[in-house]
């Protein structure tokens, strides 16, 4: 997303921001999430609206179904344990509370749109890749999230072809 350089008084796209309340900022914890992050901040800033995190696990059982015949249940535990310890670090570092972050189990899409519909959200922001290709064929999750929404959708790019300013 770009903010427009026309000023507040004219500009429609910043009076859009200011109907916005709630924000989910959908993170992988990779460091593309970082880019994504500082485009919600500022909007939730400018908006004075509250904003809100979550980062799904997705269970090893749904990637790998039954292929692998092992116990995966430690595995399983210690991505939690990571998952946490980051999710927790990386919200302190942008100044979201424990009681908006949100740490859950399932399909990143589905998730996503369970939280924001529970929590009432108006926009999820998430990272996008552009993509080509296979890639682009397969969809990503931003596609699946885009798809299936209540709500806006925020898609700010990230990867090789992102603008940083
Ligand atoms: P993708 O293009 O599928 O790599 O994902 C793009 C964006 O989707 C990421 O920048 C995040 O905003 C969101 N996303 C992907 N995976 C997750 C996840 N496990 N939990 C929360 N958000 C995710």
């Amino acid at each position: 997303m770009q903010m427009c350089g026309v000023s507040s008084r004219y500009c429609e796209c910043e009076s859009d921001m200011g109907a916005y309340s709630r924000i989910l900022l959908a993170v992988d914890l990779t460091e593309d999430c970082r880019h994504v992050a500082e485009r919600a901040t500022a909007i939730a800033d400018q908006a004075d609206a509250e904003l809100h995190i979550i980062h799904v696990i997705e269970p090893l059982s749904l990637a790998y179904g039954g292929d692998i015949p092992m116990d995966l249940s430690s595995v399983q535990d210690q991505i939690h344990e990571q998952a946490k310890s980051h999710l927790a670090e990386f919200s302190s570092e942008i100044g979201i509370p424990e009681q908006r972050r949100h740490l859950v189990f399932g399909r990143p899409d589905s998730e996503i749109h369970r939280i924001a519909s529970d929590e009432g959200v108006d926009v999820i922001v998430v990272g996008s890749h552009g993509r080509h290709g296979l890639a682009l064929l397969l969809g990503s999750t931003a596609n699946s999230v885009l798809h299936g929404a209540t709500c806006d959708v925020l898609a700010v790019r990230v990867g090789d072809d992102a603008r940083h300013d």
